[in-house]
């Protein structure tokens, strides 16, 4: 896919300062996105690195053109969240690669939502493969390198004060919503929600709004007829098409309007 071609004074009439060159403070620096500051205190720029990395950052690789891709694929997740009116950290695309965001304060959570029995659930309990979870099952870890992003239960995450039991209600509530929304929107385009892992923060009223990213890293996408991998799971069985796959989800999830509408040339 090709870099946007965005006229400068398409930013300024934007209000904002995308310039990566001048010097923008670095926030925070993530596997596989990286958080800026602008001149707006409330208000950040993500950036979707090529950087890829699996089972506990062990495996490594660099894959030409998939921050772009993600960034794309996450922002129009986002937009058909919002349309929903479920909060999100999305105000727009600036730029293939690049989203302007709310500035969240995350929470160490890894929210994950399983519609079908695969990866790690399977090693860890007696469910079949592949078997439908209805209801889904909605799964907290712990964010943290050091333990290993560990499995929470309500009671360990608040005796730790990383949320209170109505933070958790709530973000249940919302998940359990984004997983209604998401899997039917994705099925019209044949694709499967399998699972996928969410990060939520809290914006600067205290709200619960969703943060991170929706793509193929952090989500298991199957092609909804052969049920063919169409995410992160072909990197981490070392596939040779990673980037085809992620190409392939990357136009079956958006479209030439979104393109149009977000100033983009392919
Ligand atoms: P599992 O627990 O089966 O490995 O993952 C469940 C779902 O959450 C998958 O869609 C997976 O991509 C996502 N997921 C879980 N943990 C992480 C993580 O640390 N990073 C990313 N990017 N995705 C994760």
């Amino acid at each position: 896919m090709k870099k946007a071609k965005i006229k400068n004074n398409y930013f300024k009439s934007q209000n904002v300062d995308v310039n990566m060159n001048d010097s923008k403070k670095l926030i925070y620096a993530g596997k596989a996105k990286d958080v800026y500051e602008t001149e707006k205190e409330d208000e950040v720029i993500v950036t979707f690195r090529d950087d890829i990395t699996a089972g506990d950052g062990d495996k490594k690789d660099n894959l030409k053109g998939k921050g772009e891709c993600n960034s794309l694929i996450s922002s129009k997740l986002f937009e058909v969240l919002e349309e929903k009116d479920i909060k999100t950290q999305y105000i727009k695309l600036i730029e293939n690669g690049s989203m302007l965001s709310k500035k969240l304060d995350m929470l160490p959570l890894e929210v994950i939502a399983r519609n079908i029995a695969t990866g790690s659930l399977l090693k860890k309990f007696p469910f079949k493969e592949n078997q439908k979870l209805d209801p889904p099952i909605i799964q907290m870890d712990y964010k943290n390198d050091e333990y290993h992003d560990p499995m929470l239960n309500d009671e360990i995450t608040k005796a730790l004060g990383l949320a209170t039991q109505e933070e958790l209600d709530e973000i249940k509530e919302i998940t359990l919503k984004i997983n209604e929304v998401l899997s039917k929107f994705l099925k019209e385009k044949e694709i499967l929600l399998v699972d996928f892992k969410l990060e939520f923060g809290k914006d600067s009223q205290g709200n619960i709004v969703l943060g991170d990213e929706i793509s193929p890293d952090t989500c298991r996408y199957w092609d909804i007829h052969t049920l063919k991998t169409l995410d992160k799971d072909s990197f981490r069985q070392s596939q040779d098409n990673v980037m085809d796959i992620y190409k392939q989800v990357c136009n079956m999830i958006v479209d030439e309007n979104d393109l149009k509408k977000w100033n983009i040339n392919n």
